[in-house]
């Protein structure tokens, strides 16, 4: 082949991008474009943090292929009228891009393939945001994986890939300082999306120079650090995977390296409470609800276990927006969502302890957080918040067990026991103990000197009636 575009969509990178590096393999000639969909302001689930982070994240793709002596032709409009417009104007013959996996994508690659192909064009998609996708991990009677420790297990059975090369200059098309390239928006707020949080930056480097932090030491401590919100324990790379401005296999290369030096006996202390191993697990989770979403796309209209699409869920809007505005008076529920909506993230002990609150002490339906959290989220990403979602309600594959519903005190005092997080997010609660941070009320004189809200509901009574409401359904 001689000329073909390379499409760039959630693989915002140049380096480990398998269609990328296909591109430049087989073709003489590669044209890297990016599409600005009119459907990135427009969409239900459109985010301003997710926006901002996406718009920086090609700002720095811009610049990482002009080193390389690329020009990234930008678009905005159609991806189904823009990709076989460009294919004309430079006589391209095929268009590469790496698979999506949410269901509204997939149907649009379908589309987009017949469009190219009627007009003479190919169009090929290639496996890289994940190590195992789809159909390619089932259990022995070949079915898809609903519980996850098997599905770890045969995905660890199976080979790691190493990393893609990275892209390289190649040859220039004859026209590549005269295509037409328009320009993006600095910010969401030019195109009319407010942008009311300060995020983390986005760009290619940015995730090797996280992922260079992260394996030179916290991975060790992963597993000791990873559930206090207050340490600084995690990886933070959950909005470069899901915008593609890191590989997956950089990623296990970069773990496999920091295990093997460790185990050389190098300087480095024993890794507490697993380390590289559970970071690995988190790793799949993210495999194992991609492939949820595959083999059981129903996931993103209802509950996984129909039976749980009958539960009475309330709707009470004023408990809602307490909850979305971190205003319930428990402290590190709110914290939490002080947290997202200041900064578009979220701990993972917090998303499962918010999640919870929502669904089991408010009863107000999944769907709602779901749709909530892919609005603020930085990394909002249809496959991992449905599956966390759906997990903490307790409707999902693999699930919490319905009766199991977290105290959202003894989850602050496990994971927050000096209050540092619901500190730093809920300064109205500075002047209290330690040991009354996460439950301000049981000092009535002193909650009513600060300005923070009483609770709004009671767990203990709330508890009993979640309960009652699954009970309702197992039953029925
Ligand atoms: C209700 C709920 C909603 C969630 N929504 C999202 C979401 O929209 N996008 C998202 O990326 N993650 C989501 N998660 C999973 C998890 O909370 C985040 O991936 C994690 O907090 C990101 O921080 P990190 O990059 O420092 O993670 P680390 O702890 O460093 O983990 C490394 C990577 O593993 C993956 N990962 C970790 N935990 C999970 C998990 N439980 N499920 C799937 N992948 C995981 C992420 O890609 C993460 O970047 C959700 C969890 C819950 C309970």
């Amino acid at each position: 082949m001689k000329t073909v575009i390379h499409w760039f969509r959630r693989d915002l990178r140049i380096s480990d991008n398998t269609a990328l590096s296909e591109a430049a393999r087989r073709a003489e000639i590669v044209i890297p474009v990016f599409i600005f969909e009119d459907a990135f302001r427009t969409g239900p689930d459109v985010g301003a943090a997710r926006l901002a982070f996406l718009l920086q994240s090609v700002e720095s793709l811009r610049k990482n292929l002009a080193e390389l002596g690329h020009p990234l032709v930008i678009r905005c409009g159609k991806s189904e009228e823009i990709l076989p417009q460009i294919c004309r104007e430079t006589s391209a013959q095929a268009v590469f891009a790496n698979k999506r996996y949410e269901p509204y994508a997939q149907r649009r690659d379908e589309r987009i393939t017949g469009i190219l192909h009627a007009a003479g064009f190919g169009f090929e998609l290639f496996k890289d945001a994940v190590v195992w996708e789809e159909t390619e991990i089932l259990t022995q009677a070949g079915k898809p994986y609903t519980v996850f420790t098997p599905y770890a297990k045969t995905w660890k059975a199976k080979p790691i890939p190493a990393p893609k090369p990275k892209f390289k200059t190649s040859n220039h098309h004859p026209l590549t300082d005269s295509i037409q390239s328009d320009g993006l928006p600095a910010s969401p707020d030019q195109i009319g999306v407010p942008l009311t949080q300060t995020i983390p930056p986005g760009g290619e480097r940015t995730a090797l120079e996280l992922l260079r932090k992260f394996m030179a030491g916290p991975v060790h401590d992963y597993g000791a650090n990873r559930n206090y919100p207050a340490v600084d324990g995690t990886s933070l790379l959950s909005p470069h995977l899901r915008a593609g401005t890191i590989g997956i296999r950089t990623i296990l290369a970069a773990l496999k390296t920091a295990q093997a030096n460790q185990a050389e006996g190098g300087t480095r202390k024993a890794d507490t409470g697993g380390g590289g191993d559970v970071f690995l697990n988190e790793l799949i989770w993210r495999e194992f609800y991609l492939q949820v979403l595959h083999n059981f796309p129903h996931v993103t209209r209802g509950a996984f276990r129909p039976e749980y699409d009958q539960l009475a869920w309330s709707e009470n809007q004023a408990h809602f927006t307490a909850w979305c505005e971190g205003r319930t008076g428990y402290p590190i529920v709110d914290a939490a969502m002080r947290c997202l909506n200041t900064t578009g993230m979220m701990h993972n002990r917090l998303r499962m302890v918010v999640a919870m609150f929502l669904t089991k002490d408010l009863l107000i339906h999944w769907q709602w957080g779901e749709r909530y959290f892919m609005k603020q989220l930085v990394d909002g990403d249809m496959a991992a918040n449905n599956g966390g979602w759906q997990w903490s309600a307790g409707t999902g594959t693999d699930a919490a067990p319905y009766f199991r519903i977290f105290n959202p005190v003894s989850q602050g005092e496990k994971f927050d026991a000096k209050g540092e997080f619901v500190r730093r997010w809920i300064p109205e609660l500075k002047g209290f103990p330690d040991d009354l941070i996460q439950q301000p009320w049981e000092n009535p004189l002193l909650l009513a000197k600060s300005k923070y809200p009483p609770r709004i509901i009671l767990h203990e009574e709330q508890r009993v009636k979640c309960l009652a409401m699954f009970k309702a359904v197992k039953g029925s």
